[in-house]
């Protein structure tokens, strides 16, 4: 496979899917903040199994990372990153710089509501508002047919499912699944955060969700089951639990569990410095 073509405009960028266009060619976007892993390329794989073309941004966006966030230590490795993709068999990178990406005099946001304000909205403020905004405007530089978004941030894909349908965007959202390490942990960029004695222990989050996930499915007893899982997550190091919870896999609003409506287990943990992120299907 060729390396794929880095593109640093959007006007070269737009002049590229325009080609593709006349000669007919679908195409899918992969949104990324690079660090590329296993679980990033599994996109990339559905990506082109469902367009003729794929393009994968690489942008740190600053706009997503809250004053207290990990944005200066936030890992980047474009060389080893195109690597991946070119082997991946991606058509384009697309990585603006921030110059390019918010112009001089940047003043328009796309602030989400609904699915956007509880779990990461508390804890984050102004986060998905920096999601929503980056991801509409590589919708609209790059204007896929499709765009891939991972499970493994579930409730980001939530937020720009809501983005899409509200502000009426002709792209499909494509979602995949969370890959994971054998051990189960979910992988990402931030677990290279983990020393290894936490990465070791890291693992206890994923089964903490599925156990909550078990009983909710069976008995019903959910807050018996937090309780439990909270308690199996602190005694495995983690050291602060943001939260840990059954919402309804649509809304994100409270959980019936009899409304005949899917469920989704979510939690936000602490193991030393690193916060991680996991959620699972009831
Ligand atoms: P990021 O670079 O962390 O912003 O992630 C870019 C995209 O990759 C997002 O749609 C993520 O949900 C997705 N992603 C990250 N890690 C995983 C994973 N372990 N499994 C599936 N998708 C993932």
């Amino acid at each position: 496979m060729p390396p794929p073509r880095i593109v640093r405009t959007v006007k070269a960028l737009r002049a590229t899917v325009h080609k593709w266009r006349s000669a007919g060619e679908s195409v899918a976007l992969v949104p990324t903040m690079g660090a590329l892993h296993d679980g990033h390329l599994s996109l990339v794989t559905l990506g082109r199994r469902k367009a003729t073309r794929t393009v994968v941004s690489i942008f740190v966006n600053p706009t997503q990372f809250g004053p207290a966030d990990d944005l200066s230590r936030y890992p980047r490795d474009e060389a080893g990153d195109a690597k991946k993709l070119g082997a991946a068999g991606v058509d384009v990178i697309w990585a603006p710089n921030a110059d390019e990406m918010y112009c001089e005099g940047f003043a328009t946001t796309v602030t989400p509501m609904g699915a956007a304000l509880p779990l990461e909205g508390e804890f984050r403020p102004g986060h998905f508002a920096g999601v929503a905004t980056v991801c509409t405007k590589l919708f609209s530089q790059v204007g896929p047919d499709i765009a891939i978004f991972g499970e493994k941030d579930y409730q980001q894909l939530c937020v720009i499912r809501q983005v899409v349908r509200d502000l009426n965007i002709p792209i499909k959202i494509v979602a995949a699944p969370t890959s994971r390490d054998r051990d189960g942990l979910a992988r990402s960029s931030r677990n290279a955060y983990l020393t290894p004695v936490e990465r070791a222990a890291a693992p206890a989050l994923h089964r903490a969700l599925k156990g909550v996930a078990a009983i909710a499915a069976t008995s019903g007893l959910i807050n018996k089951a937090i309780e439990v899982a909270t308690h199996d997550l602190l005694a495995a190091s983690f050291a602060k639990i943001d939260y840990l919870t059954i919402r309804d896999a649509q809304t994100l609003g409270a959980y019936e569990p009899n409304a005949g409506r899917s469920g989704r287990v979510l939690a936000a943990a602490w193991l030393g410095s690193t916060r991680l992120i996991d959620n699972i299907a009831v």
